[in-house]
């Protein structure tokens, strides 16, 4: 059997050898065990599914939720030499009559299909005349409202085991934190499945945040540094996408936007265009990149923060998925993560999943605020402990040094203090650092004693130092339109001189060491 698994590898997918822990799993489920398998995007999940799928007689079910990636994969194991089909809502009904058909007549290695069509119609029915012989649950996540892509259409999968205790599962995800994993074997009824974790750790990825201010000049700079080199860029909104996209075209780049409100014929053309190096950039929203299989991107920059670490390395993960060496980059800014906060606030959704999605959240902002190695925070998301430093991230690069910044504290909460707490970053920088601007004049700040009294500093080292401040708890902001700063009892201990600030020392951005290339 050992040979039959690797002529099956080399036969249909022109490989000679299998990836770590590919060959066990395939045993698994050959062996007609339920299994759970998390892979990180690019690692191989495919063909441990469809390798036991060309072996094993009669069929095996995939179940995966996006219509685009099924037939991708389905056009590719065609092109193998493979029987495969997709039912989806983009065939005619005479052509899922043909291919329900094929399946009936057991002509089919394997067949993908959406839950919510498995569940529409007789399908589900159907499936007890077709010998299956397989179930495989792609992205699998999506049966957990743990995970960060809930999707109730996937809840159904939970009536499988019932109606099929004999056939195995092999369910597969590249993201899925502890209590998700559990979940999923709850949901799916394979509480004894064997569960493969591979290694989570991409060290030819680079790692790095950088402080979110005049972004598009950072970016820039950035891409100049990566002279024809293929990135993808993520923005928050669609909006964003645009703006940041048309700033890079008037550079000069070979840059385009992507976002769901997008058609779907221009969707698939500038996806082909980036596919074939057409273009260089592409600007998108999350919308983008779910089973891209384009191996030489080389760098990925996050323009606003994500909503939680598991969807921050799959985006990242679709950089450098060839093994060389790819740069991420992440903008970050306490205002980030406010508007984050505010998103889950203003939601629909109920009081315990607004408690995660904030949990989720602020393991983001560890990973964005580190000073300590950057990949031990992603790695240990995944439960995976790292030995010694990666030395291939920015915090590696730069070690962080701390300070004694009481001073700075006091004259930061003094600005906030005599201005009754009415003010925001803005105008609290423009204060420290004496700028004698309109509103300043208007409001008769600059007669205040601390007018000036941090004219030392710049204003993009004022603006890391009161983020820090905000974090370390020694003052507040209000949740209000203009996010004005506010004192706790906290900040009045350190005006008082009873309480100690340590802050971390900011690096400039001209001084900091980027990965060697
Ligand atoms: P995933 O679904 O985990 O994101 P895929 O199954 O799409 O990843 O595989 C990612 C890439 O790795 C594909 O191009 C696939 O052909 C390739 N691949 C998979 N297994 C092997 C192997 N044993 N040797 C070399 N390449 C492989
Ligand atoms: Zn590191």
């Amino acid at each position: 059997m050992t040979h039959e698994k690797l002529d099956v590898l080399k036969k249909y997918f022109g490989y000679d050898t299998f990836r770590p822990q590919q060959a066990e799993i395939i045993d698994t489920v050959m062996a007609n065990k339920d299994c759970l398998v998390l892979m990180p995007t690019g690692g191989g999940k495919s063909v441990c599914f469809q390798i036991p799928a060309i072996l094993k007689p009669g069929l095996t079910v995939v179940i995966s939720p996006l219509i685009a990636l099924m037939k991708d994969q389905v056009e590719a194991l065609r092109g193998n030499g493979v029987n495969a089909a997709f039912l989806n809502s983009s065939l005619s009904s005479s052509e899922q009559d043909q291919i329900l058909w094929q399946a009936k007549l057991g002509e089919l290695k394997l067949l993908y299909i959406a839950p919510e069509r498995l569940f529409s119609g007789s399908t589900f029915e159907f499936l007890k005349d077709w010998n299956v012989s397989l179930f495989a649950i792609d992205e699998s996540h999506c049966i957990s409202s743990w995970g960060h892509d809930f999707r109730p259409e996937y809840r159904q999968l939970n009536t499988l085991k019932q109606r099929f205790p004999d056939v195995p599962v092999i369910a597969l995800t590249a993201t899925a934190d502890r209590v998700t994993r559990r979940d999923i074997l709850k949901q799916l009824h394979i509480e004894h499945a064997e569960t493969f974790i591979s290694s989570f750790d991409r060290p030819n990825l680079s790692l790095s945040v950088l402080p979110g201010r005049k972004r598009l000049q950072q970016i820039q700079s950035f891409i100049n540094k990566h002279e024809n080199q293929a990135g993808i860029i993520y923005c928050l909104s669609r909006k964003g996408t645009e703006t940041v996209a048309a700033s890079l075209q008037s550079a000069g780049f070979k840059a385009e936007y992507y976002h769901a409100g997008l058609a779907a014929d221009k969707r698939s053309k500038v996806q082909e265009k980036f596919l074939k190096d057409d273009i260089q950039i592409i600007v998108a929203t999350i919308a983008f990149g779910m089973g891209i299989d384009k191996s030489n991107v080389r760098w990925v920059i996050h323009y606003n923060l994500p909503s939680n670490v598991e969807s921050f390395y799959q985006e990242i993960g679709r950089a450098g998925r060839d093994g060389s060496a790819a740069d991420t980059v992440l903008f970050y800014s306490y205002m980030d993560i406010i508007t984050r906060q505010d998103m889950i606030n203003n939601s629909d959704q109920s009081v315990e999943q607004k408690e995660l999605l904030h949990a989720k959240l602020n393991r983001m902002k560890q990973y964005a605020e580190a000073d300590i190695c950057r990949r031990r925070i992603l790695l240990s998301y995944f439960n995976e402990a790292v030995e010694k430093d990666c030395g291939n991230c920015d915090v590696c690069q730069n070690p962080r040094t701390r300070f004694d910044a009481t001073i700075i504290a006091q004259k930061a909460l003094s600005g906030i203090a005599r201005t009754d707490q009415k003010v925001a970053m803005g105008m609290l920088i423009d204060i420290l650092r004496g700028s004698r601007n309109r509103n300043i004049l208007q409001f008769g700040y600059d007669k205040l004693p601390t007018f000036g009294a941090g004219h030392d500093l710049r204003g993009e080292e004022w603006s890391e130092y009161i983020g820090q401040l905000l974090n370390s708890g020694v003052m507040d902001i209000a949740y209000d339109e203009a996010h004005t700063f506010k004192l706790n009892p906290a900040s009045w201990q350190v005006l008082r001189g009873e309480r100690k600030v340590d802050l971390v020392k900011f690096i400039p951005l001209s001084e900091r060491k980027a990965r060697e290339e």
